[in-house]
């Protein structure tokens, strides 16, 4: 196996018939890289930068962020990083960046939509992404919260070439983006699914919200179409479509990511042992097969049952 360097030595994820399912790290600070590495992670499939700035009551220089990305994109050489511009708002509030009055915060001003209010934030951001891709090995790729139309996926990624970001995506965490897949595939370079908003936008459920915890289940037969969506129109344009939410780190429900068209798994660290040792006991044809038999059910619970009937079948 190829060796990263750390040293330690890197399985890379994949099928029972060999079919490759790259499985890569969700990251906060590159503190966690070396853990990450040590993990058999084979990249980063999120890394979340909120970190940067909450600390402060103003947006970091462009120095500092260079810094901090380019500690990253130093522990992963060669090697695939997918860094997301910063999510503020809802469950992440920033003082500076985010309207402390609205109601409901989850559906207001937050990810790409506050960061198109402040573009300076966001263009200092891409700015220093460029100066560590510049500086470092890494294969980057950057991609935009919370984007919720086509326009704004054309948005960004426009805005992130201009600022020479190579490979520039959007996260689909809103069920209008994973219902115009095709259009959003057009535009932009990859789709990386967050399956912690994708459930709580398809089911009108807060996911900071205790009460209605119930409805935050991935495998909701509902979430799963959404996703069938993006990956059928992520083969048709030839764009990889990532996980990158809560779900990827489900061992069944990671092989039926990858029936339903997933091309990467990206999840905490500790997770990466279970998925890749389960994606080894099934084919491609098994996946599919294992994935249409959870698409058909009614709820959650059902889906999950009837993965599992598809298994031992
Ligand atoms: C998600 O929404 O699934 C996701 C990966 O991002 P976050 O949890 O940071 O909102
Ligand atoms: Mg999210």
């Amino acid at each position: 196996a190829r060796r990263a360097a750390a040293g330690a030595p890197i399985t890379p994820g994949a099928l029972a018939d060999g079919t490759p399912v790259p499985l890569l790290a969700n990251l906060g600070n590159p503190a966690g890289a070396a853990e990450a590495v040590a993990l058999g992670a084979e990249g980063v499939g999120l890394f979340r930068t909120e970190f940067l700035f909450l600390s402060s009551d103003e947006a970091p220089t462009v120095e500092s962020q260079t810094a901090s990305y380019t500690a990253l994109l130093e522990a992963f050489p060669g090697r695939k990083v997918v860094v997301r511009a910063l999510d503020a708002g809802a469950d992440k509030p920033l003082k500076f960046l985010t309207d402390e009055g609205e109601e409901n915060p989850a559906l207001g001003r937050r990810g790409l939509r506050a960061l198109r209010h402040h573009e300076e934030i966001l263009r200092d951001q891409l700015t220093a992404l460029a100066n560590a891709q510049a500086a470092t090995e890494a294969d980057l790729w950057v991609m935009a919260p919370m984007v919720a139309t086509v326009e704004e996926a054309e948005y960004f990624t426009r805005i992130a070439r201009e600022h020479g970001i190579r490979t520039a995506g959007v996260m689909v965490e809103v069920p209008s983006v994973a219902l115009l897949a095709d259009a959003v595939f057009e535009v932009t370079d990859f789709g990386s699914v967050g399956t912690n908003d994708l459930v709580q936008y398809t089911m009108a459920a807060d996911r900071m919200l205790g009460s209605v915890s119930s409805y935050q289940d991935p495998w909701h037969p509902a979430v799963l179409r959404l996703i069938a969506e993006i990956g059928r129109a992520g083969a048709k344009h030839g764009k990889p479509v990532g996980i990158c939410g809560q779900a990827a780190a489900d061992p069944l429900l990671a092989v039926v990511l990858v029936g339903l068209g997933a091309s990467t798994l990206s999840m905490s660290p500790p997770a990466l042992v279970d998925v890749r040792a389960e994606l080894l006991k099934h084919t491609r044809e098994d996946a599919r097969r294992i994935a249409e038999a959870a698409l058909a059910a009614r709820d959650g619970a059902s889906a999950r049952e009837a993965a599992r009937a598809a298994i031992t079948a």
